[in-house]
């Protein structure tokens, strides 16, 4: 017997028109291109959704289509995410900072039949039109004024094109496992493959991200996504914010500058950032060279790589920031696990506390977890056992676009294999050792290369560090410790060593430190270990 519920489908749409009936006064602000502050409300900002999707429709364009966007944090590109879902085309986000062939290579595997591009890329675009000939033309996200000489065929300025449109149309409802966003993971080898969600799972992913022992998004919350639109849908921020009315800041192009978004933070009165750790420390070498502290920003939630404790003690102590860490993938829309405290930590020191904060985190409900050893044989949740992370879920995908049955990712019985090692333990938190590409295997055991890096930022001479393996004729691959010194440090390799002692145990050491100018990052902000190890390669450890 079926229960007696309206159903109605979960739609990206739905989030639009309640935010607009509810919240419709609640301000957006955005630093772009053509505008250092750019400012207006949720109904400016549905308005325009809806003039958008007008025009797209008078572009021909037929439901599941894609039409791919590159652009940086700010209002259009937040307008564009919601027309294109909302009529039941496929939003592509496109990152930027891919190489070249790569970007040719997913619009042309996305079959992408329009691009909407920052003014700031159409130079990038421009250098690779030949290789994408099959797009149909190009909205560049401007306004008329700053409409820039362009190459591009079919180039048409973003406010002219919604310009003339009449602000009236119905979104359409159609099934909620419709196609919603195209995301391609950026990874080392091989092709980037591409995560097609849909718009139940987009749906119910706000609905967790909200949720107080998540990010504790609220319509009194003001939250400024450091993390890319083009990345992960901005951990769903465009879809979690506007379900509950949060205030909203885009950066703009000026993601990675300190000093801009300090100002942000301070003038918009942010209550939560989100973004990945290399964002952070731009933001504290700021503060702290500038003298400045953090007023009004209550919590930041970060993830994509793992956070060392150095950093949720710096936001404690110098800014009283809590630091809530995430852990995800592309391929999980991107929320798995989330580090906060649960009932029976109330008496923890704060010592104790960040060390649960340190952690990747516990599940939330929508993700089940499982470690498995090299035999599929699910291992015990104690801390101490480790094996690789597999999950499974509405919001986790269940195949690659296009490679309908070849991912190897997907077990028989129905998980996905994330491609990190990692410990659970007694109380359900995950604790993330490595990729399983990344692992060190020394004499047979595996060293955790991000418990060292953490122990490593914990000196104060450190800026940033990794740790990869590197061969050695007994014990098969030793550590290699590579340092940015921070600035003005002159931290050596026997204070380094020192450091180490005591707080890793013994044969985690590495066997040798080298301190280098810059550590080669991902398109998504990770260090590029692959880079690492082709460098290092031929290093010869002392014996
Ligand atoms: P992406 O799909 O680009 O978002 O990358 C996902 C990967 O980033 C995960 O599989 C992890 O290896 C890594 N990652 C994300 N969050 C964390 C975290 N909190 N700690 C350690 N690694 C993380």
């Amino acid at each position: 017997m079926q229960g007696l519920m309206i159903h109605d489908e979960l739609l990206i749409s739905t989030i639009l028109r309640h935010a607009d009936r509810n919240f419709g006064d609640q301000e957006i602000v955005s630093v772009t291109a053509d505008n250092p502050l750019h400012r207006y409300t949720y109904k400016d900002c549905f308005r325009r959704a809806r003039q958008l999707a007008n025009a797209l429709r008078r572009l021909g364009l037929e439901r599941g289509d894609r039409v791919a966007t590159m652009a940086w944090n700010d209002y259009r590109h937040l307008e564009t995410y919601y027309a294109l879902t909302g009529s039941g085309y496929v939003c592509h986000t496109v990152n930027p900072r891919l190489f070249p062939e790569q970007i040719v290579f997913i619009i042309n595997h996305a079959e992408d039949r329009w691009i909407f591009v920052d003014v700031l890329m159409v130079p990038l675009l421009e250098k690779i039109a030949a290789q994408i000939s099959g797009v149909e033309g190009f909205v560049i996200m401007t306004d008329e004024k700053h409409m820039p000489e362009t190459s591009l065929k079919n180039a048409v300025c973003y406010e002219a094109l919604i310009g003339g449109e009449s602000d009236e149309f119905a979104w359409p409802v159609f099934d909620e496992r419709s196609a919603s966003i195209l995301c391609y993971t950026s990874g080392t080898t091989g092709d980037p493959k591409g995560v097609l969600y849909d718009h139940r799972s987009t749906v119910l992913h706000a609905y967790a991200a909200v949720a107080p022992d998540v990010m504790r998004l609220s319509s009194t919350d003001c939250v400024l996504p450091v993390v890319p639109l083009f990345h992960v849908n901005a951990w769903g921020i465009p879809f979690a914010a506007l379900m509950v009315g949060s205030k909203l800041v885009f950066p703009g192009p000026k993601m990675g500058d300190g000093e801009t978004l300090y100002q942000l933070l301070e003038q918009e009165e942010v209550s939560l950032a989100l973004g990945v750790p290399t964002v952070w420390l731009a933001l504290l070498q700021y503060t702290t060279k500038a003298g400045k502290k953090l007023n009004k920003l209550n919590r930041t939630v970060i993830g994509g790589a793992a956070v060392p404790e150095s950093m949720i003690r710096a936001f404690r102590d110098k800014h009283d920031v809590v630091v809530i860490q995430g852990w995800g993938m592309t391929e999980m829309s991107p929320l798995g696990t989330v580090s906060t405290p649960k009932f029976g930590m109330e008496s923890l020191t704060p010592d104790q506390l960040v060390a649960v904060r340190a952690k990747a985190g516990r599940g939330i409900y929508g993700v089940e977890m499982r470690i498995v050893n090299d035999e599929g044989v699910e291992l015990p949740w104690d801390g101490v056992a480790y094996g690789s992370l597999q999950v499974r879920g509405p919001w986790i995908c269940s195949g690659y676009f296009k490679l309908e049955g070849k991912s190897e990712a997907h077990t028989a019985d129905g998980w996905f294999d994330t491609g990190d090692v990692a410990t659970i333990d007694k109380q359900g938190y995950m604790a993330i050792t490595d990729r399983t590409k990344d692992v060190i295997k020394s004499g047979g055991e595996w060293i955790s290369s991000i418990d060292v890096e953490n122990t490593a930022m914990g000196h104060e001479g450190v800026s940033e560090a990794a740790v990869i393996g590197v061969p050695h004729p007994k014990w098969t691959e030793r550590p290699l410790l590579i340092i940015i010194r921070a600035e003005g440090a002159d931290l050596d390799r026997a204070q380094m060593l020192a450091w180490l002692e005591g707080k890793i145990a013994k044969w985690w050491i590495p066997d040798d430190v080298v301190f280098v100018d810059e550590i080669p990052h991902t398109a998504t902000g990770k260090i590029k270990k692959i880079e690492l190890r082709k460098q290092f390669k031929d290093y010869q450890l002392p014996s």
